[in-house]
């Protein structure tokens, strides 16, 4: 249902951000993808996700931390693909550090490519989707959107950051056929997540299994991580025109975390 379409999904090499272009390429879409990672495997992912579409797909290297690159991203899209009519950006990092402890040039990143990008993502893209009566703009927040954990001071602060964002340019842009709302998954099942495991094991002294249930999904109720496609879903909802009437939302998916 998205044939004619063009999607921007930052940070889509990897994770949730790759399941996302995978859902809207399913649905026809054109996708620009961004990210780092492996040259031969980005191009690898791009070429199966044009195939999947039978729509163009692209790669765009644009660096979060950098403004101009995000507005040379926004425009290239519009001059290659047309649009974008979507844009989702989800390009995120973590750093668990105490307030005191906590690197300055750590804050700035995450400040930089959680948060700020966003907002110039959704600067740039508004008056594309102004001029055509129709946008769909997503965020990956996160149940830290809603609630905190010690040590993650910067993230929290970003994630909170993008649901106020999310609710500002939902009203901004209420009458222009655009509607503009957030994700917050808890846990969700990716390789960064995965990656953790074999360190925290060695760490505590725990089993792979006292790990993922005391501690990835202590605060996680159904104690199932999300799967990235179950949150491309919800985005692929948001998409559809039944969902028009859907902005300005903050949309948990985190097997109750947030219900505590
Ligand atoms: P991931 O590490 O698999 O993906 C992050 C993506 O961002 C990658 O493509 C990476 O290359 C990209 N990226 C990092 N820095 C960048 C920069 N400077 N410029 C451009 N791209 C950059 O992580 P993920 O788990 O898929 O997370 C995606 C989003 O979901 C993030 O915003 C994260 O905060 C959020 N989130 C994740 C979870 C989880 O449990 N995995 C839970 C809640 C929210």
């Amino acid at each position: 249902f998205l044939k004619g379409k063009s999607a921007i999904i930052t940070g889509s090499t990897s994770g949730i951000g790759l399941a996302y272009a995978q859902a809207l390429a399913a649905e026809g879409a054109s996708v620009m993808i961004n990210g780092f990672g492996d040259a031969e495997e980005i191009e690898k992912e791009r070429a199966a996700l044009a195939e999947n579409s039978g729509a163009s797909a692209l790669y765009d290297a644009a660096d979060m931390t950098r403004p101009d690159e995000i507005y040379a991203m926004i425009d290239r899209c519009h001059n290659e693909l047309g649009g974008p009519d979507i844009v989702i950006a989800n390009a995120g990092i973590q750093h668990v550090d105490a307030i005191e402890d906590f690197p300055i040039e750590k804050w700035n990143a995450i400040i930089a490519i959680n948060l700020s990008s966003a907002w110039h993502l959704m600067r740039g893209a508004v008056p594309h989707m102004k001029a055509k009566k129709w946008g769909r703009i997503i965020s990956t927040a996160s149940a830290h959107s809603l609630t905190a954990s010690p040590g993650k001071s910067a993230y929290v602060t970003a994630k909170h950051g993008i649901a106020g964002m999310t609710k500002t340019v939902a009203l901004e842009t209420a009458t222009d056929g655009i509607t503009v709302n957030c994700i917050s998954p808890g846990y969700v099942w990716t390789p960064l997540v995965e990656k953790q495991i074999p360190d925290t094991m060695k760490l505590r002294g725990m089993t792979r299994e006292q790990v993922m249930n005391d501690v990835l999904l202590a605060g996680q109720p159904t104690k199932q991580f999300v799967k990235p496609e179950e949150v491309a879903a919800l985005a692929i909802y948001l998409c559809r025109d039944e969902a028009s009437g859907i902005t300005g939302t903050n949309l948990s998916i985190d097997g109750g975390w947030t219900a505590q």
